[in-house]
């Protein structure tokens, strides 16, 4: 079967195949670097992720881009209020950015910064005036002029056929419905920042930067351009506007767009109280392969409605495969093949690639895997389960893994990281106990664990219950869970 995946631009899921050979040139609007990325954020970034991930898996070479939006109007007022230059504010935020998508195992696309991309900037705006597409305001300011793109709406399906020609809007927020000329160019106001450039000093506008941007890095046209929902307009509109009126070919070919996360039923937003970093949720005492579980495992056009129920739930799903690959990869069994167990990788093999390739239904992946530890850990304690059944399955799961990557127990120290930032920062009241214990649980190596573990049994075995009472209370400070189960003792994380 084909990949097949949605295109907001013609509305359906079509077959997804790129325009040259078995690359995939795809951009992502990045983030605007001027505080901590939330959760909702975290949501779009992981869509992405997780799209890449599958066409890598697919057999194909990627050339992933994102943008780094190191200046708009909040950048430039937020510097100046604390008295700190652009690129010193921003410097903060993206280090932190690029923290987060990694501790939440965000593969890194090729970065590109907007201050970079000045001089491409202003040439790509010098180009549209020359076609007498963009034209200049007296105070220096460059606009687009969105009568000379009779497509503007394509995207969005918005009719503006009653545009009206000249209207203008300067300010980085829209209004949702209406076409006005935007700004490619933005003149600076007295005491703003500014770069200097060939056609006068001034800011770039937040679309202009990801159309030049990304043809630079990808070609005039290329395969994929991806973001949150909201991008759709005008961001989206606007990129296509600038570019295609200029090179007169296809922008992106595919335009994928993440569905918005909400938060207990609600838009996130900070006055509702209900508005979550990655790093507020890591000082509860969550982990990031919590939040990692939780936010692919509704399909990207779905809603997916943030809860801290839904957050302990994707912990204990985590745990469960953790567990599982533990029991494959430590259990004896006898020699031998059963057919049943060779032919329940098979299937689960087909039915995660074949959910993955309708429009990444991660929902279905997900639902494979657990069908099939269901049915294998029935298997084992049914004895049914045989040596040479277990290369076959932990290779599911390795597939599995390719994808969502919450396998490697690299919690702990992750957590440790967000420790240390706290207390940097001044923020020791917001760490909680849950934190400290995870924390403390990432101390001890999984092979420690196993020694004390070992030497706890070995010691009630032979009735000195002052020893296995020690070792255990050593562990359970340590954060780690002992419990007695049918299959004999087994530990885990906090
Ligand atoms: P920003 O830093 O605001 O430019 O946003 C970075 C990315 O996060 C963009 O692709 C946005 O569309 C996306 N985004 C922002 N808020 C949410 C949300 N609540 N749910 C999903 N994606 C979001
Ligand atoms: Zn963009």
């Amino acid at each position: 079967m084909a990949f097949r995946l949605f295109n907001t631009m013609s509305s359906r899921v079509e077959e997804f195949r790129p325009l040259i050979g078995k690359e995939v040139r795809m951009y992502a609007c990045g983030p605007t670097v001027y505080d901590y990325g939330h959760i909702g954020n975290f949501r779009t970034f992981i869509a992405v992720d997780l799209l890449r991930r599958f066409l890598r898996q697919s057999g194909y070479k990627i050339r992933h881009v994102m943008n780094i939006t190191d200046v708009d109007d909040k950048i430039i007022r937020n510097a100046a209020r604390d008295g700190v230059s652009v690129q010193q504010y921003t410097a903060k935020y993206e280090k932190a950015f690029l923290e987060d998508a990694a501790m939440i195992d965000i593969e890194q696309p090729t970065l590109v910064r907007a201050t970079e991309h000045i001089p491409e900037m202003a040439e790509f705006v010098t180009r549209l005036v020359e076609r007498d597409i963009a034209y200049r305001t007296e105070d220096g300011s460059y606009y687009f002029r969105i009568a000379k793109f009779p497509q503007y709406g394509k995207l969005s399906k918005k009719d503006f056929s009653g545009m009206v020609d000249g209207a203008r809007v300067d300010v980085d927020e829209y209004e949702k419905d209406s076409a006005r000329d935007f700004a490619l160019w933005k003149a600076p106001k007295p005491g703003e920042a500014s770069w200097d450039s060939p056609i006068g000093p001034g800011r770039p506008g937040w679309h202009l930067e990801c159309s030049v941007m990304s043809m630079k890095e990808l070609g005039e046209s290329f395969d994929l351009h991806a973001g949150g929902e909201d991008l759709v307009f005008p961001h989206h509109e606007n990129e296509i506007a600038q570019s295609e009126s200029l090179t007169g070919k296809p922008f992106a070919h595919f335009w994928f767009h993440a569905r918005f996360l909400l938060v207990e039923g609600e838009k996130m937003s900070k006055s509702l109280g209900n508005f979550f970093t990655l790093r507020d949720l890591v000082l509860k005492g969550h982990k990031p392969s919590s939040l990692r579980y939780l936010l692919t495992s509704v399909p990207y056009r779905n809603q997916l409605n943030f809860t801290f129920d839904g957050l302990k739930q994707a912990a204990v799903s985590v745990e469960r495969l953790r567990n599982f690959r533990l029991r494959l990869a430590s259990g004896a069994f006898p020699a031998g093949t059963s057919s049943e167990m060779q032919s329940l990788a098979r299937e689960t093999a087909d039915r995660m690639r074949a959910a993955l390739e309708d429009d990444l239904n991660t929902a279905q992946a997900q639902a494979a895997i657990f069908e099939m530890i269901r049915r294998a850990n029935a298997a084992f304690d049914s004895g049914a389960i045989r040596k040479d059944d277990i290369p076959p399955l932990l290779a599911v799961l390795g597939k599995f893994d390719e994808i969502f990557a919450v396998l490697h127990d690299d919690d702990a120290p992750r957590m440790k990281q967000v420790l240390e930032w706290a207390k940097a920062e001044g923020r020791d009241k917001d760490v909680t106990e849950k934190l400290q214990e995870a924390v403390q649980s990432g101390q001890l190596s999984d092979a420690d664990i196993e020694k004390k573990v070992g030497e706890m049994e070995a010691a009630r075995r032979a009735r000195n219950f002052k020893v296995s009472d020690t070792l255990r209370t050593e562990l359970v400070t340590a954060g780690i869970v002992v419990e007695n189960t049918k299959d004999g003792v087994r530990w885990r994380r906090k």
